[in-house]
C-alpha cells in the first residue's frame, strides 16, 4: 500500500529487521520519537531477521560480542515488556573437539566469570542431555541453561510495537533509492514514495547497508554476506522437545527441536551478493556426510522445508555500530553477523544512546564503531 511519506524527521531508521526495529524501540524509549522507519519489502523481517534459526545463544568467542549478547538476553527475558515473546529456555550444549575448541572453552570460563550461568561438562553429562550424542564425536561441552529458542516474530514485533507506541512511523514496501548529503551531513533520504528530509540516517539494512552507503557517497566498509542453510524434518517419535539447542562449534553443524522434529544446520558459509537467496542441493549432501561421519543418528532424516538466509559479517567478526566518521549523521548498525537475533536489544540500546549521545560503555562503543576500518 502506497503511503504518504512525512517532508522531514528527525531520524531515519533503513531496514525493518532485528537492527533497525531495534534502534528504532531503544530510541523511542530515549524520548527520540520523530523517526521514520523504511523497510524495502512488503514486511518487516523479510531478510536475515525472519529466516533465522530462533537460538538464543550467549556464549561467543570474541569478548565484546560475548558482553552485548548476554545483556542483551537478560533484557530479552527479563526486561520491562509489554508484549510477551514465547521462548523455550531448554539451554544449550556447545560441543568441541580437540585444540580447536581451546578458545571458545576459554570463552564460556570468562563468561562464568563475568556472571553467566554456564559450565563445561565431559561426555557423559552431555549425553545425559540427549542421549544421541553418545554416537557423536566431541570431547566437551559448554552447557548454559539460559539459552534458547524464540517466538522472533513476536520479538521483532515488540521491538516494532515499542517503537510506535513511542511515535514512530512504520512504513514497508519503500525502499530507500538516494541519499542526499549536504554541507557534509545527511540532508535527506528519497524513496518512490518521495523525499524526506532528516537530521540522522540509521543504516539497518543488513545485507544491503554497503549499499545505503554507496547512496550517501561512502565507500563500503569490510562487510560480507554469507549465506547459510536450515533444514527442518518432519516430526520424529524419537525427538525430545526438552532437548538443548545442540551446536558442534569445531564440526560445523547445529540441531534443535522444531515442532516434534529438528532444525539442522551444516553451518555453510558462503559469500553471496545481497539480494534473494536460492537454495543449493549441494549443501544437502554436505549436511548429508557430515553427520554420517560425525553424528550418524542425525544423518540421512527426512526433510519437510528448507531455506537459506544471508548473514552479514564485518571483516573481525564483530557488529559494526556507531556513527561514520566521514559523514555527520550517518550511523551504522550492521555486522550482525549469526548473533543479530540475541544480540538485537543490546544492539538496539547501544545504538540509541550513541544517536541521542547518551552515556555507553566506551569499550564496547570503541570496538563495535565502524571508524576502526577506516586508515588514519
Ligand atoms: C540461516 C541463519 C540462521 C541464523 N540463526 C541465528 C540465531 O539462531 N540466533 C541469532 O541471534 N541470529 C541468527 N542469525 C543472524 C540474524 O538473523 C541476523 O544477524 C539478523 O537478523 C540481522 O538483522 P538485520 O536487521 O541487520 O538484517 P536484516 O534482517 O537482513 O534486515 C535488513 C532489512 O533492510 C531492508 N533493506 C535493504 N535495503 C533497503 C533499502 N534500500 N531501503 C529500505 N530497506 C532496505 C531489507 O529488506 C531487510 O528487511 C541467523 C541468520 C541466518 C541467515
Amino acid at each position: 500500500m502506497e503511503q504518504t511519506l512525512p517532508d522531514r524527521v528527525d531520524v531515519v531508521v533503513v531496514g525493518g529487521g532485528f537492527a533497525g526495529a531495534a534502534t528504532a524501540c531503544f530510541l523511542a524509549h530515549r524520548g527520540i520519537t520523530d523517526i521514520l522507519v523504511l523497510e524495502a519489502a512488503d514486511q518487516f523481517g523479510a531478510a536475515a531477521s525472519g529466516l533465522n534459526a530462533s537460538m538464543i545463544r550467549q556464549v561467543a568467542t570474541d569478548p565484546v560480542t560475548g558482553a552485548l549478547l548476554r545483556a542483551s538476553a537478560t533484557e530479552i527475558r527479563h526486561g520491562d515488556w509489554a508484549d510477551p515473546v514465547e521462548a523455550r529456555w531448554n539451554g544449550s550444549l556447545l560441543l568441541t573437539e580437540g585444540e580447536r575448541g581451546t578458545p571458545v572453552l576459554d570463552a564460556a570460563r570468562a563468561a562464568a566469570t563475568a556472571g553467566l550461568d554456564c559450565r563445561i561438562v565431559d561426555r557423559d553429562q552431555a549425553t545425559a542431555r540427549v542421549p544421541l550424542l553418545a554416537a557423536a564425536h566431541f570431547d566437551h561441552a559448554i552447557w548454559t541453561p539460559g539459552d534458547g529458542v524464540i517466538d522472533i516474530s513476536a520479538l521483532l514485533w515488540r521491538y516494532l510495537r515499542a517503537a510506535k507506541r513511542g511515535g514512530a512511523r512504520l512504513v514497508t514496501g519503500c525502499p530507500v533509492t538516494g541519499v542526499e548529503v549536504e554541507a557534509g551531513r545527511v540532508a535527506a533520504v528519497r524513496t518512490p514514495q518521495g523525499r524526506t528530509a532528516c537530521r540522522v540516517l540509521v543504516d539497518a539494512a543488513g545485507a544491503w547497508a554497503g549499499e545505503i552507503a554507496t547512496l550517501a557517497g561512502l565507500a563500503p566498509l569490510p562487510l560480507t554476506p554469507y549465506r547459510r542453510h536450515l533444514v527442518v524434518t518432519p516430526p520424529q517419535a524419537w525427538v525430545d522437545t526438552s532437548w538443548p539447542l545442540t551446536w558442534h562449534l569445531t564440526d560445523d553443524w547445529y540441531f534443535r527441536p522444531e515442532v516434534g522434529g529438528l532444525m539442522l544446520s551444516p553451518c555453510d558459509q558462503t559469500p553471496c551478493p545481497a539480494g534473494p537467496t536460492p537454495r543449493d542441493p549441494a549443501v544437502l549432501e554436505l549436511l548429508a556426510e557430515r553427520l554420517a561421519a560425525r553424528c550418524p543418528p542425525l544423518a540421512n532424516l527426512p526433510i519437510q522445508t528448507w531455506w537459506a538466509g544471508l548473514r552479514t559479517l564485518a571483516a573481525d567478526g564483530r557488529f559494526v555500530i556507531g556513527p561514520d566518521p566521514r559523514l555527520s549523521g550517518f550511523y551504522w548498525v550492521a555486522g550482525l553477523g549469526g548473533h543479530g537475533m540475541t544480540g538485537s536489544a543490546a544492539v538496539g540500546e547501544l545504538a540509541a544512546a550513541l544517536v541521542a549521545g547518551g552515556t555507553v560503555d566506551g569499550g564496547i562503543a570503541r570496538a563495535v564503531e565502524p571508524g576502526r576500518f577506516l586508515a588514519g
